[in-house]
């Protein structure tokens, strides 16, 4: 394994594969790397004949009163850890390199980031897709591999390349949880045992307001809200389920204000807990069957802030 810190040596370094038509695979991160990434870079290692994976904390993508400073900082481990996943390439610049003068240049996103993370985070994913652009027009990847757990910033990246023309495949890897459902993060390791005890109802609440709106059907069936929310009252018939209602605008309050009342009643401080469509990411006033969506929270145990996802 090779660690690269300029742009000019792993640009070189990938001269020669690209040349011979191979597969180069991206991974890029913020160190800190845990079971999260690792299970990104794997797929990578299953897929591509090289892998690239970046470690580089984006100054960039942190607001003035964020925690840019405290970010966690562990390249010996990090690269061990490169190392034994069969990583090739590990690109470690230095912000100077990223940066060598102030950005004259910037991202203005358009909608997707009116709401979740890009509500409360303002210019965060301006910051995200000023790196990720960077590092896709660096290494250049044929694939490059970005976890659901940050499906805001996925689907931000997927479009990005897609509006800009950038010849990369863009993978989604699924979320790697602790036993209790917690999400891996780098940031988990700030929780103080009592917020680690119960950080786990982020992802249970997810999974009772996606549970409640979609296994039980919300409208018109499930003991819990029966007759809510149908005008008519009646239950919904089969050949009317492709496009049926799952939950109208009152069930879909109702729901998020019992996900609301776990998560307060846990000790979180909320952020937001919202229904998004998949590709719009605009909060919905009713959720209809056959259509993709996101239940998406954030919330603060203590100074730690937790996100995490569902898509439906
Ligand atoms: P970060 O170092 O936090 O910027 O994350 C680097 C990449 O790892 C991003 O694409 C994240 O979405 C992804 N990632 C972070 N946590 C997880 C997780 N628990 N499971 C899968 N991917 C993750």
């Amino acid at each position: 394994m090779n660690v690269l810190n300029t742009i000019s040596d792993i640009r070189s370094a990938l001269d020669n594969p690209r040349r011979q038509g191979k597969t180069i695979g991206l991974v890029p991160t913020m160190g800190a790397l845990h079971e999260g990434h690792i299970s990104l870079i794997s797929e990578a290692r299953a897929t591509c004949d090289f892998v690239v994976v970046s470690i580089f904390v984006n100054p960039t993508q942190f607001g003035p009163n964020e925690d840019l400073d405290r970010y966690p900082r562990t390249p010996e481990t990090d690269l061990e850890a490169c190392r034994n996943a069969g990583v090739d390439y590990v690109f470690h610049p230095s912000a100077n390199e990223m940066y060598p003068n102030p950005d004259f240049v910037r991202f203005n996103i358009v909608e997707m980031a009116d709401h979740l993370c890009g509500f409360t985070r303002p210019g965060h994913f301006n910051g995200v897709l000023q790196v990720v652009n960077k590092f896709l027009q660096i290494v250049q990847p044929t694939d490059a591999w970005f976890g659901q757990k940050d499906i805001q910033q996925f689907i931000l990246i997927e479009t990005m390349a897609r509006e800009f023309n950038i010849p990369v495949r863009i993978h989604r890897g699924e979320t790697i949880r602790e036993s209790d459902g917690l999400a891996l993060s780098s940031r988990n390791r700030y929780l103080s045992e009592s917020e680690r005890g119960v950080a786990g109802s982020l992802y249970a609440t997810l999974q009772f307001v996606s549970g409640t709106i979609w296994s039980s059907g919300a409208v018109g069936g499930g003991d819990h809200w029966t007759g809510e929310g149908r005008p008519d009252n009646k239950a919904v018939l089969p050949e009317e389920r492709e496009e049926s209602i799952l939950a109208d605008e009152q069930v879909l309050m109702r729901v998020i204000a019992e996900g609301k009342a776990m998560l307060t009643a846990s000790g979180f401080k909320i952020d937001y807990l919202s229904v998004v469509d998949y590709s719009t990411l605009q909060p919905q006033n009713r959720i209809v069957s056959g259509r993709k969506y996101i239940v998406a929270a954030a919330g603060w145990l203590g100074k730690t802030r937790l996100i995490d996802n569902i898509i439906v």
